[in-house]
């Protein structure tokens, strides 16, 4: 183990002397035979002001009753609580300052003597990192509890708004109802009293065409505001019957005809027979369709095809797709969200109510309705209902 040339009193010596950490040499009765320079300047006394005193000079008074006690029980019992185990103490400087160390402690026998040695590592700096790093720690978990409760103040704030906006609009809806229908009901009688007089002009046909269009939009929203507080209270009736696809998807074109953009093909691709009979509720599904290619015409430009295919496999699917502005990814979380619009749709009119609904309808049929997007490529929408 030992190189021959290696004179070890002399190399030893000055190995213990440059230790970094303080080593202490006492005799069996515990009085200092020996301190390193680190002793000298961790503690503060010089070499003599150590030799020859007890070792309890370095601890504190709590500890050095301790110490003995130990020291004796091992002398006496040969059982070991402290030599050669390593433990944190506290240690006593010359100011009488008390510091954190790590202490080792062991023995040896020499000339049929036995010594102590304790290494004391100073702890102090690592103490107060560690300190430091728990403040930190508190400090970080008291910022993010602080901000868990700004935000959950600010989520019941948009829930509670949300609910306001849900109410207040409802109220409105079922309000401007009464007054619509007047609107609808006076052009109708306007229409049929011009043509019984023979009076009404072709641009006065025009225009009362034009009233009870703009009627009926208006009436499909109010409609929807309304169905938002029905779906809250469990009140939308499932009514099931059996009919066949194809009627569905011909109500369906004729009703989106008017939507469509210049040279934007409505192109259904039926991938089961066309005179598969299907039994759901009607009105429903007619809605989530109406709902999920209202929004695919209107999310794309003109010249860009929509297209339908519908699947049978465990379930019947609807597969609807465009090549529109499609979704940004961060907003894709939100986009059932009662009210929820995303960024790049701002330029276009909407309510953002109704795909919340279109999902809460799929899922009243025993399906369900989940989409992926690109954006800037597009968007494919599956509205699945149950075979039964
Ligand atoms: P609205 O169309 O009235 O805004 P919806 O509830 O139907 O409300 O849709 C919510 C939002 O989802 C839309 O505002 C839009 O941001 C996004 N979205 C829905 N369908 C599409 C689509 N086909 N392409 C791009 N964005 C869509």
């Amino acid at each position: 183990m030992l190189n021959q040339q290696f004179d070890t009193s002399t190399a030893f010596r000055a190995v213990i002397e440059t230790t970094i950490d303080s080593v202490v040499v006492t005799d069996d009765r515990g009085l200092i035979l020996y301190v390193n320079q680190s002793t000298i300047d961790l503690f503060g006394y010089n070499a003599e002001e150590l030799i020859g005193e007890r070792i309890n000079i370095l601890m504190p008074e709590s500890h050095s009753r301790n110490h003995e006690s130990y020291m004796n029980s091992y002398l006496t019992t040969g059982q070991a609580k402290v030599i050669g185990i390593g433990r944190k103490v506290e240690a006593k400087k010359k100011n009488q300052e008390l510091f954190p160390c790590w202490l080792s402690l062991t023995d040896f026998q020499f000339e049929g003597k036995t010594y102590f040695t304790g290494v004391i590592k100073d702890y102090s700096a690592l103490e107060k990192a560690y300190q430091e790093l728990a403040d930190l720690n508190q400090n970080l978990e008291q910022k993010v509890k602080l901000k868990t409760q700004e935000l959950e103040v600010a989520l019941n704030k948009s829930e509670q708004l949300n609910e306001l906006k849900s109410k207040f609009l409802t109220l409105a809806s079922h309000e401007f109802k009464t007054p619509l229908a007047t609107i609808l009901s006076s052009t109708i009688l306007v229409e049929k009293h011009g043509r019984k007089e023979n009076t009404l002009s072709n641009a006065q046909q025009k225009h009362t065409q034009r009233i009870k269009r703009s009627v009926h939009l208006l009436d499909e929203i109010l409609e929807e505001f309304i169905n938002i507080e029905r779906i809250e209270q469990n009140r939308i009736d499932v009514t099931m019957s059996h009919f066949l696809l194809k009627d569905l998807m011909d109500d369906v074109q004729s009703l989106l005809s008017v939507q469509q953009k210049e040279n934007q093909e409505l192109e259904i691709d039926y991938q089961v027979s066309q005179d598969v009979s299907i039994q759901s509720d009607y009105h429903l599904c007619m809605y989530v369709l109406m709902n999920l290619l209202s929004n695919a015409i209107k999310f794309s430009v003109k010249d860009t095809p929509v297209t339908i295919e519908i699947v049978e496999a465990n379930q019947y699917e609807f597969h609807i797709k465009d090549q529109g502005i499609g979704i940004p990814k961060g907003d894709q979380d939100h986009i059932f969200d009662r009210f929820f619009r995303a960024d790049n749709a701002k330029a276009v009119s909407g309510t953002g109510i109704g795909l919340h609904i279109a999902r809460q309808y799929a899922q009243l049929l025993g399906g369900d309705l989940w989409f992926e997007s690109e954006e800037n490529q597009g968007s494919h929408f599956i509205f699945s209902i149950p075979k039964v």
